[in-house]
């Protein structure tokens, strides 16, 4: 069944759309940034009650994903931050993170005044609850599930374990837009969460993110943190101020920013959609693997279906694989190698493991509010570079078809059986 191959996104047909959100930016998105510059008296987000395109977009997220507060921020990095200054998180606090994670997710905790405490992946190449567990101390007061290349991190043992010791859960969606868990979208379970709209990420604005949460006083202290004017500006949310204003950052989002994300939060479905159809149909004619095993997924049905990876069973085997793969044309490398220094793995974040900070005080790690012993090495997580040191990833794209991922399919069965 090859249904979808003629299909377009918005005006875009799908066969020209190398990439994701970005590859579908086209007539929707210009006449909505066009009709905004034809009346620039609208380029600031607070107008009374007037409604922008920031209110609106965040309006369209609460009701789309059943949530009580979204807040259009300027990136993924200060939606993050606006979710644990929102809850409170701050100096002398310890935050779990994974290893494997883009380093803005580490950048927010210390943006927040607390100390980043590095955890192991697991094969669902999220966070790994035991390792989370070995790693709560008296100071630890969050921690941050991330849920790499649209698959969810194993949340409910992750929730549990936060519920169990009392911590708080923020959940960096910033790679997984649209992803579900249990049928909710990620984040709406936990305590607060973030998007990321930059370039790269499953739809776009160029740069954007979005904090949200179903806490009032959180969502009050994020918008505090968003923006040191907040309470001076003619808002919505004037009318409650029951948390005291105080002046922190400029996470402002623009407006011409937020217009191109209203569209392009109308094309998440069908996107979704897509690639959801390409992964089955991928899954669906791979055969039974033998010398590597597929990523866990705790919830399939809620996978953006944007990525799907191997795990060869060594790291000659995930070679070979890749060697194989690459004569039949398929270039997919390992995500940890000698070649390629992948930002999204612990040990490439020098600032982070020389704790360096941005003054002589060198907070959050020199703050004498913190009373913690973190330690960080570039061996610190050796079942994470164990586990990506054999992880082959296949990006899926929107201008693949149905046909491609079943010859792929083919390609990966046959390579793996000659192995
Ligand atoms: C992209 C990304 C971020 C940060 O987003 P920016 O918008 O670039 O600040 C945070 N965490 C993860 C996992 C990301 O992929």
């Amino acid at each position: 069944m090859s249904c979808k191959e003629q299909r377009t996104i918005g005006q875009q047909p799908l066969a020209e759309s190398a990439g994701l959100g970005r590859a579908l930016i086209g007539e929707e998105e210009i006449a909505a940034v066009t009709e905004l510059l034809r009346n620039p008296e609208r380029l600031f987000r607070y107008r009374g009650n007037e409604p922008t395109e920031s209110s609106q977009l965040e309006k369209e997220l609460q009701e789309k994903l059943g949530v009580k507060h979204a807040l259009f921020v300027n990136s993924g990095t200060s939606a993050l931050t606006c979710c644990l200054v929102g809850l409170g998180i701050g100096p002398g606090d310890e935050v779990i993170i994974p290893a494997y994670t883009y380093i803005a997710t580490a950048s927010a905790v210390v943006n927040a005044g607390a100390v980043p405490v590095i955890a192991e992946i697991d094969d669902a190449l999220g966070l790994d609850p035991l390792d989370v567990e070995r790693k709560i101390t008296p100071y630890t007061r969050a921690i941050i599930p991330v849920h790499m290349q649209g698959v969810p991190a194993r949340l409910s043992l992750l929730r549990a374990l936060a519920r169990k010791n009392n911590l708080k859960v923020v959940e960096d969606a910033c790679q997984g837009i649209g992803s579900r868990y249990n049928g909710d979208y990620t984040g709406v379970g936990s305590d607060a969460f973030a998007w990321s709209l930059n370039y790269f990420k499953v739809i776009t604005c160029g740069e954007g993110g979005v904090f949200f949460t179903n806490d009032d006083t959180a969502f009050l202290r994020g918008v505090y943190q968003s923006d040191a004017g907040t309470p001076m500006w003619d808002s919505g949310l004037k009318g409650d101020l029951h948390v005291p204003p105080f002046s922190r950052a400029g996470y402002r989002g623009n407006e011409l920013n937020a217009a191109v994300a209203r569209v392009q939060v109308q094309k998440l479905d069908a996107i979704l959609d897509h690639t959801r159809h390409l992964k089955q149909t991928l899954l669906t004619h791979l055969a039974e693997p033998v010398h590597y095993s597929r990523q866990h997924v705790d919830d399939p049905a809620g996978d953006c279906g944007i990525s799907f990876a191997m795990i060869a069973e060594d790291e000659s085997a995930a070679r070979r694989l890749s060697e194989g793969l690459a004569r039949e044309g398929l270039q997919i490398g390992t995500a940890y190698n000698d070649g390629f220094p992948d930002r999204h793995i612990y040990t490439y974040w020098d600032s982070i493991l020389n704790k360096r900070g941005s003054n002589h005080l060198n907070y959050p790690w020199g703050d004498p509010s913190y009373k913690g012993q973190v330690t960080y090495s570039k061996d610190m997580c050796p079942r994470t570079l164990d586990i990506l040191s054999r992880c082959l990833r296949l990006g899926i794209q929107l201008n693949m078809t149905t046909q491609r991922m079943q010859e792929i399919a083919e390609i990966i069965n046959r390579v793996d059986r000659a192995l």
